[in-house]
Protein backbone atom coordinates (compact mmCIF):
# COMPACT_ATOMS: atom_id res chain seq x y z
CA UNK A 1 0.00 0.00 0.00
CA UNK A 2 1.14 3.67 -0.90
CA UNK A 3 2.15 5.71 1.83
CA UNK A 4 -0.68 9.15 1.59
CA UNK A 5 0.02 11.98 3.33
CA UNK A 6 -3.21 12.61 5.66
CA UNK A 7 -2.65 16.50 4.42
CA UNK A 8 -2.93 15.62 1.30
CA UNK A 9 -5.68 17.92 -0.41
CA UNK A 10 -7.09 15.08 -2.19
CA UNK A 11 -7.03 12.41 0.28
CA UNK A 12 -10.32 10.38 -0.10
CA UNK A 13 -10.03 10.50 -3.55
CA UNK A 14 -6.73 8.80 -3.22
CA UNK A 15 -7.90 6.33 -0.42
CA UNK A 16 -10.71 5.04 -3.20
CA UNK A 17 -8.54 4.68 -5.60
CA UNK A 18 -5.85 2.33 -3.13
CA UNK A 19 -9.40 0.31 -2.70
CA UNK A 20 -9.55 0.05 -6.59
CA UNK A 21 -6.08 -1.38 -6.60
CA UNK A 22 -6.45 -3.78 -3.84
CA UNK A 23 -9.25 -4.88 -5.32
CA UNK A 24 -7.25 -5.75 -8.21
CA UNK A 25 -4.74 -7.49 -6.66
CA UNK A 26 -7.66 -9.46 -4.64
CA UNK A 27 -9.36 -10.47 -7.92
CA UNK A 28 -12.49 -8.62 -7.63
CA UNK A 29 -11.49 -5.84 -10.20
CA UNK A 30 -11.23 -6.11 -13.78
CA UNK A 31 -8.04 -3.99 -15.58
CA UNK A 32 -10.97 -2.40 -17.60
CA UNK A 33 -12.74 -1.90 -14.52
CA UNK A 34 -9.48 0.25 -13.20
CA UNK A 35 -9.90 2.21 -16.36
CA UNK A 36 -13.39 3.47 -16.09
CA UNK A 37 -12.75 4.44 -12.59
CA UNK A 38 -10.35 6.60 -13.60
CA UNK A 39 -12.88 8.33 -16.17
CA UNK A 40 -15.21 8.32 -12.53
CA UNK A 41 -12.12 9.98 -10.99
CA UNK A 42 -12.04 12.76 -13.33
CA UNK A 43 -15.64 13.70 -13.37
CA UNK A 44 -15.35 14.01 -9.51
CA UNK A 45 -12.48 15.99 -9.56
CA UNK A 46 -14.86 18.20 -11.85
CA UNK A 47 -17.39 18.09 -9.67
CA UNK A 48 -15.88 19.05 -6.74
CA UNK A 49 -15.47 15.39 -4.86
CA UNK A 50 -18.45 16.33 -2.86
CA UNK A 51 -22.04 15.36 -3.05
CA UNK A 52 -24.17 18.44 -4.97
CA UNK A 53 -27.91 18.91 -4.08
CA UNK A 54 -29.40 17.41 -7.25
CA UNK A 55 -27.37 14.20 -6.31
CA UNK A 56 -29.17 14.34 -2.73
CA UNK A 57 -32.38 14.74 -4.53
CA UNK A 58 -31.70 11.59 -7.01
CA UNK A 59 -30.80 9.82 -3.80
CA UNK A 60 -34.28 10.75 -2.15
CA UNK A 61 -36.07 9.71 -5.46
CA UNK A 62 -33.89 5.97 -5.63
CA UNK A 63 -34.61 5.30 -2.00
CA UNK A 64 -38.34 5.98 -2.14
CA UNK A 65 -38.37 3.76 -5.68
CA UNK A 66 -36.32 0.22 -4.33
CA UNK A 67 -38.53 0.51 -0.76
CA UNK A 68 -41.62 0.49 -3.22
CA UNK A 69 -40.39 -2.21 -5.37
CA UNK A 70 -41.90 -5.38 -6.10
CA UNK A 71 -38.87 -6.59 -6.68
CA UNK A 72 -35.39 -4.80 -6.65
CA UNK A 73 -32.20 -6.30 -7.50
CA UNK A 74 -28.96 -4.72 -6.69
CA UNK A 75 -26.76 -5.57 -9.68
CA UNK A 76 -22.83 -6.13 -8.23
CA UNK A 77 -20.00 -5.71 -10.49
CA UNK A 78 -16.55 -5.78 -9.42
CA UNK A 79 -15.82 -1.87 -8.36
CA UNK A 80 -19.26 -1.89 -6.59
CA UNK A 81 -18.12 -4.95 -4.72
CA UNK A 82 -14.69 -3.36 -3.92
CA UNK A 83 -15.80 -0.21 -3.13
CA UNK A 84 -19.04 -0.86 -1.53
CA UNK A 85 -19.28 -4.05 0.26
CA UNK A 86 -20.79 -3.06 3.34
CA UNK A 87 -23.67 -0.34 1.97
CA UNK A 88 -24.22 -3.31 -0.89
CA UNK A 89 -25.70 -5.64 1.87
CA UNK A 90 -27.23 -2.64 4.70
CA UNK A 91 -29.11 -1.42 1.61
CA UNK A 92 -30.04 -4.75 0.34
CA UNK A 93 -31.40 -5.02 4.32
CA UNK A 94 -33.33 -1.78 4.02
CA UNK A 95 -34.86 -1.89 1.04
CA UNK A 96 -35.62 -5.22 0.75
CA UNK A 97 -33.37 -5.71 -2.39
CA UNK A 98 -32.03 -9.15 -3.63
CA UNK A 99 -28.03 -9.04 -4.71
CA UNK A 100 -27.06 -10.47 -7.93
CA UNK A 101 -23.19 -10.86 -9.25
CA UNK A 102 -23.61 -9.53 -13.36
CA UNK A 103 -20.10 -9.03 -14.73
CA UNK A 104 -18.64 -7.47 -18.23
CA UNK A 105 -15.79 -9.02 -17.97
CA UNK A 106 -16.51 -12.42 -16.16
CA UNK A 107 -14.69 -15.55 -14.50
CA UNK A 108 -15.17 -17.91 -11.93
CA UNK A 109 -12.59 -16.51 -10.24
CA UNK A 110 -14.08 -13.17 -10.39
CA UNK A 111 -17.26 -14.30 -9.10
CA UNK A 112 -15.78 -16.20 -6.01
CA UNK A 113 -13.82 -13.56 -5.31
CA UNK A 114 -17.19 -11.08 -5.08
CA UNK A 115 -18.70 -13.71 -3.50
CA UNK A 116 -16.43 -13.73 -0.86
CA UNK A 117 -16.12 -10.25 0.02
CA UNK A 118 -19.78 -9.96 -0.37
CA UNK A 119 -20.45 -12.77 2.07
CA UNK A 120 -18.02 -11.41 4.77
CA UNK A 121 -19.59 -8.38 4.72
CA UNK A 122 -23.24 -9.93 5.62
CA UNK A 123 -24.65 -11.12 2.56
CA UNK A 124 -27.17 -13.93 2.72
CA UNK A 125 -28.67 -15.01 -0.52
CA UNK A 126 -26.42 -13.84 -3.57
CA UNK A 127 -27.77 -14.47 -6.64
CA UNK A 128 -25.87 -15.06 -10.03
CA UNK A 129 -24.29 -17.62 -9.30
CA UNK A 130 -26.81 -20.51 -10.26
CA UNK A 131 -26.35 -21.73 -13.65
CA UNK A 132 -29.86 -23.38 -12.90
CA UNK A 133 -31.60 -20.45 -12.43
CA UNK A 134 -30.14 -18.76 -15.23
CA UNK A 135 -31.60 -17.31 -18.30
CA UNK A 136 -30.63 -14.82 -21.15
CA UNK A 137 -31.59 -10.83 -21.04
CA UNK A 138 -32.29 -10.13 -25.02
CA UNK A 139 -30.00 -7.27 -26.60
CA UNK A 140 -26.88 -7.63 -24.79
CA UNK A 141 -23.52 -9.26 -26.32
CA UNK A 142 -21.40 -9.60 -22.86
CA UNK A 143 -21.47 -12.13 -20.62
CA UNK A 144 -23.63 -10.11 -19.08
CA UNK A 145 -27.07 -11.10 -20.58
CA UNK A 146 -27.22 -13.76 -18.30
CA UNK A 147 -29.37 -13.15 -15.73
CA UNK A 148 -30.82 -15.10 -12.74
CA UNK A 149 -35.00 -16.00 -13.46
CA UNK A 150 -36.11 -14.84 -9.97
CA UNK A 151 -33.54 -11.75 -9.90
CA UNK A 152 -32.64 -9.44 -12.61
CA UNK A 153 -34.16 -11.39 -15.09
CA UNK A 154 -37.71 -11.19 -13.51
CA UNK A 155 -37.07 -7.36 -11.21
CA UNK A 156 -39.25 -4.76 -11.36
CA UNK A 157 -36.42 -2.02 -10.29
CA UNK A 158 -32.83 -2.62 -11.01
CA UNK A 159 -29.85 -0.76 -9.11
CA UNK A 160 -26.98 -0.58 -12.05
CA UNK A 161 -23.79 1.06 -10.83
CA UNK A 162 -20.97 2.21 -12.98
CA UNK A 163 -22.94 0.77 -15.78
CA UNK A 164 -22.11 0.53 -19.77
CA UNK A 165 -24.65 1.89 -21.67
CA UNK A 166 -25.93 -0.98 -24.20
CA UNK A 167 -27.01 -3.18 -20.53
CA UNK A 168 -28.73 0.08 -19.24
CA UNK A 169 -30.47 0.17 -22.15
CA UNK A 170 -30.92 -3.19 -22.97
CA UNK A 171 -32.95 -3.41 -19.40
CA UNK A 172 -34.82 -0.36 -20.07
CA UNK A 173 -36.67 -2.04 -22.96
CA UNK A 174 -36.86 -5.05 -21.01
CA UNK A 175 -39.31 -2.80 -19.16
CA UNK A 176 -37.38 -2.43 -15.88
CA UNK A 177 -37.05 0.99 -14.04
CA UNK A 178 -33.15 1.32 -13.81
CA UNK A 179 -31.67 3.54 -10.77
CA UNK A 180 -27.20 4.37 -11.37
CA UNK A 181 -24.43 5.60 -9.97
CA UNK A 182 -22.52 7.94 -12.94
CA UNK A 183 -20.28 10.23 -11.85
CA UNK A 184 -20.78 11.22 -15.63
CA UNK A 185 -24.27 12.87 -15.98
CA UNK A 186 -23.34 12.58 -20.30
CA UNK A 187 -22.92 9.17 -20.12
CA UNK A 188 -25.60 7.14 -22.02
CA UNK A 189 -26.16 5.09 -18.66
CA UNK A 190 -26.51 8.35 -16.63
CA UNK A 191 -28.78 9.21 -19.74
CA UNK A 192 -30.64 6.68 -19.88
CA UNK A 193 -31.87 5.64 -16.49
CA UNK A 194 -34.88 6.69 -14.82
CA UNK A 195 -33.27 7.68 -11.74
CA UNK A 196 -29.57 9.04 -12.18
CA UNK A 197 -27.42 9.85 -9.21
CA UNK A 198 -24.50 12.07 -10.41
CA UNK A 199 -21.89 11.18 -7.32
CA UNK A 200 -18.99 8.97 -6.57
CA UNK A 201 -20.36 5.50 -5.78
CA UNK A 202 -18.50 5.73 -2.19
CA UNK A 203 -20.33 9.23 -0.90
CA UNK A 204 -23.84 8.11 -2.39
CA UNK A 205 -24.40 4.47 -1.25
CA UNK A 206 -23.70 5.71 2.25
CA UNK A 207 -26.84 8.26 1.87
CA UNK A 208 -28.56 6.05 -0.01
CA UNK A 209 -28.37 3.52 3.15
CA UNK A 210 -29.71 6.69 5.61
CA UNK A 211 -32.06 7.56 3.07
CA UNK A 212 -33.57 4.20 2.61
CA UNK A 213 -33.84 4.13 6.76
CA UNK A 214 -36.38 6.83 6.93
CA UNK A 215 -39.70 6.67 7.19
CA UNK A 216 -42.07 8.41 3.45
CA UNK A 217 -44.97 7.43 1.97
CA UNK A 218 -44.82 9.98 -1.10
CA UNK A 219 -42.49 11.80 -2.69
CA UNK A 220 -42.67 15.26 -5.02
CA UNK A 221 -42.56 14.86 -9.00
CA UNK A 222 -39.05 13.72 -9.68
CA UNK A 223 -38.17 14.35 -13.31
CA UNK A 224 -34.32 12.80 -13.90
CA UNK A 225 -34.04 14.71 -17.21
CA UNK A 226 -34.46 17.97 -15.35
CA UNK A 227 -31.75 16.89 -12.16
CA UNK A 228 -29.05 15.83 -14.97
CA UNK A 229 -29.33 18.97 -16.63
CA UNK A 230 -28.90 20.87 -12.80
CA UNK A 231 -26.08 18.48 -11.92
CA UNK A 232 -24.00 19.49 -15.38
CA UNK A 233 -25.01 23.09 -14.21
CA UNK A 234 -23.54 22.48 -10.90
CA UNK A 235 -20.60 21.36 -12.50
CA UNK A 236 -20.07 24.62 -14.31
CA UNK A 237 -20.59 27.05 -11.63
CA UNK A 238 -17.83 24.90 -9.60
CA UNK A 239 -15.40 25.54 -12.30
CA UNK A 240 -15.70 29.35 -12.88
CA UNK A 241 -15.72 29.46 -8.63
CA UNK A 242 -12.35 27.68 -9.14
CA UNK A 243 -11.34 29.59 -12.15
CA UNK A 244 -11.83 33.11 -10.43
CA UNK A 245 -9.92 31.88 -7.65
CA UNK A 246 -6.97 30.41 -9.05
P1 LIG B 1 -21.80 4.63 -21.30
O1 LIG B 1 -21.67 3.35 -22.11
O2 LIG B 1 -22.95 4.59 -20.33
O3 LIG B 1 -21.77 5.90 -22.13
P2 LIG B 1 -19.00 4.71 -20.59
O4 LIG B 1 -18.63 3.79 -21.68
O5 LIG B 1 -18.60 6.13 -20.67
O6 LIG B 1 -20.57 4.65 -20.31
P3 LIG B 1 -18.06 2.78 -18.67
O7 LIG B 1 -16.59 2.71 -18.68
O8 LIG B 1 -18.84 1.69 -19.26
O9 LIG B 1 -18.47 4.22 -19.20
O10 LIG B 1 -18.64 2.90 -17.17
C1 LIG B 1 -18.03 3.58 -16.20
C2 LIG B 1 -18.88 4.74 -15.77
O11 LIG B 1 -18.87 4.75 -14.36
C3 LIG B 1 -18.28 6.08 -16.22
O12 LIG B 1 -19.30 6.95 -16.69
C4 LIG B 1 -17.63 6.65 -14.95
O13 LIG B 1 -17.72 8.05 -14.89
C5 LIG B 1 -18.48 6.02 -13.86
N1 LIG B 1 -17.74 5.79 -12.61
C6 LIG B 1 -16.50 5.25 -12.45
N2 LIG B 1 -16.17 5.18 -11.16
C7 LIG B 1 -17.22 5.67 -10.46
C8 LIG B 1 -17.49 5.83 -9.07
N3 LIG B 1 -16.59 5.51 -8.14
N4 LIG B 1 -18.69 6.36 -8.72
C9 LIG B 1 -19.61 6.69 -9.65
N5 LIG B 1 -19.41 6.56 -10.98
C10 LIG B 1 -18.24 6.05 -11.39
Amino acid sequence: MTLIPKSHPRLNSLLIREKLVKGFDDNLVAKEGLLAHGRGEAFDYLIGEKTSKSAKEAIKAAAFMLKNAENSVISVNGNFAALCPIEIVQLAKTTNSKIEVNLFYSSEKRKKAITKILRKSGAEEILGLNKKSSTKLLGIDSARRIVDKNGIFSADVVLVPLEDGDRTIALKKAKKKIITFDLNPLSRTAQTANITIVDNVTRAMKLLVIESKKKKRKLSKYDNKKNLKVSIIEIKKNLERRANNA
